[in-house]
């Protein structure tokens, strides 16, 4: 079966808490307690270096200033 997960894997940690709520840490998803959770922590990180990534390209409402002709 391809489900045959071992069940150790939703145990939550002891001590252990996810950074973005609080709530108890989950074994196969730590250090979060949830893939939500791991999914936003991830978004921010990714913003972030998104936007050292195109720090030279200008943003939306930057294009206004304009040479003169
Ligand atoms: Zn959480």
């Amino acid at each position: 079966m391809a489900e045959a997960d071992d069940g150790d894997a939703d145990v939550p940690m002891a001590g252990r808490r996810c950074p973005v709520c609080g709530k108890p840490t989950v074994y196969r998803m730590r250090p979060f307690c949830s893939r939500r959770c791991a999914d936003l922590d991830l978004g921010r990180w990714l913003k972030g270096d998104y936007r050292i990534a195109t720090d030279d390209e200008a943003g939306p409402g930057d294009d206004i200033e304009t040479e003169d002709p």
